[in-house]
């Protein structure tokens, strides 16, 4: 059974990746400094670490304590908007943070390494979908924090010989199909789940931001793709380090939805005549940003299983509905 190493483990993504590496037989070891993370979330037969990548004595310590056969990397300040407030919880810690565990796993002969990478690197796409192979272009600092480990894990690569695969992911979203796991922060600033909030009588409306984009409503266009998915994808690539070569991928179901569109179908699984005005527009957004994830079908055999919107919503409503204040609701 390969023993892994997952940081943030206790995150949205960084949980689901981890219940999807146990049922598949793995040994996974999970490190979160419960930040943003919850440690209800991480799967009771993976080894719960609390600690703070930043604490180089104690990531030292998590390696001498366990030998590793490969590392899937979440931990790391996410929020766009944060970063522009706070840029050195991004260029500094992020990198930090990332520094501290690649080279503990460099020194201890660690081969394999998946980046939970970001399509906030592509600020200035020349055409959508957005390719692998599209020019980098990071849109906030958070962004660059995600491109400065690409760029270790390049030199990682050359000099130790260390694979890894960079998965670009676009609008993760969605909450485990059992209900057992699902997206808790707070505050909420993402989309869906401030819609799902609306729904539940816990914020009084949704703020469209911005109604004068490009697109067809007016309103900014996502590529949401199920964390499930995103999860299979890691998995995916973490066995396909067997051969020892770097990859990176963009991840998303390749479709996109409008604000509005997004709106009418959390109306209809909810059932709720969800409340939503139109303000200003959030400064950084896009227009419009989807995937092309044709790399990884083709070379991995990746296909999306929850590719609709209404899948996406309707596993992310039955977990907002059973935990109406995330993990604290069983408390
Ligand atoms: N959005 C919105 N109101 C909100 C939160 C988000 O209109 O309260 C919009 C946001 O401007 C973007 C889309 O919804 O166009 C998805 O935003 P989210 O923060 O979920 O993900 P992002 O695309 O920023 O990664």
């Amino acid at each position: 059974m390969a023993k892994v190493l997952v940081t943030g483990g206790a995150g949205y993504i960084g949980s689901h990746v981890t219940d999807m590496l146990v049922e598949r037989g793995y040994d996974v070891v999970v490190i979160d400094n419960l930040y943003t993370g919850h440690a209800e979330a991480v799967h009771p037969k993976a080894t719960f670490v609390k600690g703070d990548l930043l604490d180089k004595p104690v990531v030292d310590k998590l390696f001498a304590d366990h030998k590793f056969d490969g590392i899937l990397h979440f931990a790391s300040h996410t929020l766009v908007g944060e970063s522009w407030e706070k840029p050195w919880l991004y260029l500094r810690d992020n990198h930090v943070a990332a520094s501290h565990v690649l080279e503990a796993a460099a020194n201890t002969g660690v081969k394999k390494f998946i980046l939970s990478s970001t399509a906030n690197l592509f600020d200035a796409p020349e055409r959508i979908p957005i390719t692998a192979e599209e020019r980098i272009v990071p849109g906030s600092p958070y962004g660059e924090s995600k491109f400065l480990v690409e760029r270790q894990l390049y030199w990682m690569e050359r000099v130790y010989g260390m694979a890894s695969v960079c998965l670009r992911y676009f609008n993760a979203s969605g909450a485990h199909p059992n209900g057992h796991i699902g997206e808790d922060h707070t505050p909420e600033f993402h989309l869906i789940p401030i819609i799902l909030q609306v729904a539940l009588g816990q914020r009084e409306k949704l703020t469209i931001f911005g109604e004068d984009y490009p697109t067809a409503d007016g309103t900014c266009i996502r590529d949401y793709i199920h964390v499930i998915d995103l999860a299979e994808a890691h998995i995916l690539a973490y066995e396909a380090l067997a051969d020892g070569k770097s990859r990176k991928y963009n991840l998303g179901n390749g479709k996109g939805y409008s604000i509005r569109q997004v709106l009418d179908t959390a109306k209809q699984i909810t059932g709720v005549d969800i409340k939503a005005t139109v303000g200003p527009r959030r400064p950084g957004d896009p227009a419009t940003l989807i995937a092309d994830s044709t790399r990884i079908q083709q070379e991995l055999g990746w296909h999306p299983e929850f590719g609709s919107l209404h899948q996406i919503i309707e596993t992310a409503w039955n977990w907002h509905k059973s935990h109406p204040q995330g993990y604290a609701s069983k408390k």
